[in-house]
């Protein structure tokens, strides 16, 4: 699961990634934070694992991670060529969601592409190359349905789909502003269209900005994204280049200094999971506490094959206490005295935070 990060060339993606990453090598210490020298792989900020690591005191502590891909390199006329071109929209076609960085914040020492600071233009210019992109996968597509159509009726409902999607597109807006039913995604599901991949905006702003609720370029951005079924969140890229160096206590400090309750990079990280569509459960005992990322309505057999195949296969049951339950009664022995950890069969839908104890049969076949 990845995601990747575009936008206009001195916008501050790259200062964003780099912080997200730093960020993540702070406080999961995790091993391959940076895979390639623009792919890096981020812990997800969980408060209920610090909490956990607290209670259990474990060997050690290991939260979900997703990925994020720095895609560089897109300028106006990209989907003809221009620039990194279609290299650039390669890399966005392999990714499963998009953030969005818009440069709200001005700055004369910083070259703006188009000369000047306008969120909304930049974002039609990102978004129209995008949109140019998909109406010549759509066209192909439309091509070749048209012509098995002869042979096979069936084609008629790719066709009447590529259309609608079409029109949408010409009107200058992403295919993921269309109310498709679940057929008509199916059947566009491979032609990994670039507009319909869920996005998240982030409004790049100043240090003054980011405490005045009225900034009239986020407002903008703001209703843009309304109108492209997509959130907005608003942060300073420099601040949070200064957060993601500091630790612990020195980050909560600089926090509260500002007057922020969360760092927007933390935002953006938890944004960009629930984008995807996880979640994560959790696993508590002594030699590890740690969170389990699935996709949301997983059933619990599936949950446990997320950490080995095995339980998957021997499922017998999920024994569960949601994390709220637990930290009420302080201990897992409290919240079972209570009737709080639930037994769980095969059909139970897993729920984010759950924290879970699978039960398994091994069976050895010779
Ligand atoms: P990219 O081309 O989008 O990757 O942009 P960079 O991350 O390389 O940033 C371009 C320049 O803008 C760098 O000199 C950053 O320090 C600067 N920059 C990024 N964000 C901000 C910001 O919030 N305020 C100011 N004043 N400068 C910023």
């Amino acid at each position: 699961m990845k995601i990747g990060i575009v936008g206009l060339p001195n916008v501050g993606k790259s200062t964003m990634f780099n912080s997200i990453t730093n960020a993540g090598a702070e406080c999961a210490n995790y091993p391959f934070c940076t895979i390639e020298p623009n792919v890096g792989v981020v812990a997800v900020p969980d408060e209920r694992l610090e909490k956990l690591t607290e209670m259990y005191k474990p060997q050690k502590t290991t939260p979900a991670v997703i990925e994020f891909v720095d895609i560089a390199g897109l300028v106006k006329g990209a989907s003809k060529g221009e620039g990194l071109g279609n290299k650039f929209l390669s890399h966005i076609r392999e990714v499963d969601s998009i953030v969005e960085v818009v440069r709200c914040f001005e700055d004369t020492n910083i070259v703006h592409v188009d000369g000047s600071v306008d969120p909304l233009r930049d974002i039609e210019t990102i978004n129209l190359e995008l949109i140019f992109a998909d109406m010549e996968t759509v066209d192909k597509r439309l091509d070749r349905a048209r012509k098995n159509l002869k042979a096979d009726k069936k084609y008629q409902f790719e066709i009447d789909t590529l259309e609608k999607i079409k029109k949408t597109l010409e009107d200058g807006k992403s295919a993921r502003t269309l109310d498709l039913s679940d057929e008509e995604k199916e059947v566009i599901k491979d032609a990994f269209l670039l507009t319909m991949k869920p996005i998240l905006y982030v409004a790049n702003v100043s240090e003054d900005q980011l405490l005045d609720e009225n900034d009239a370029n986020v407002n903008s951005v703001k209703e843009y994204a309304k109108q492209d079924k997509a959130e907005v969140i608003k942060l300073c890229v420099k601040i949070e280049e200064e957060l993601s160096s500091l630790d612990g206590n020195d980050k909560k400090e600089m926090l509260e200094a500002l007057g922020l309750e969360e760092s927007g990079l933390d935002k953006v990280i938890k944004a960009s999971y629930d984008l995807l569509g996880l979640m994560s459960f959790l696993t508590a005992g002594e030699p590890e506490v740690r969170a389990w990322t699935i996709k949301k309505g997983t059933k619990a057999p599936q949950a446990a094959g997320k950490i080995h195949s095995d339980i998957e296969r021997g499922f017998i049951r999920a024994e569960i206490v949601s994390y709220d339950d637990l930290m009420r009664e302080g201990s897992m022995t409290a919240a079972k005295e209570k009737g709080l950890v639930r037994s769980e069969g095969k059909e139970y839908i897993m729920q984010d935070g759950d924290i879970v104890l699978f039960k398994f049969n091994v069976y050895y076949i010779c």
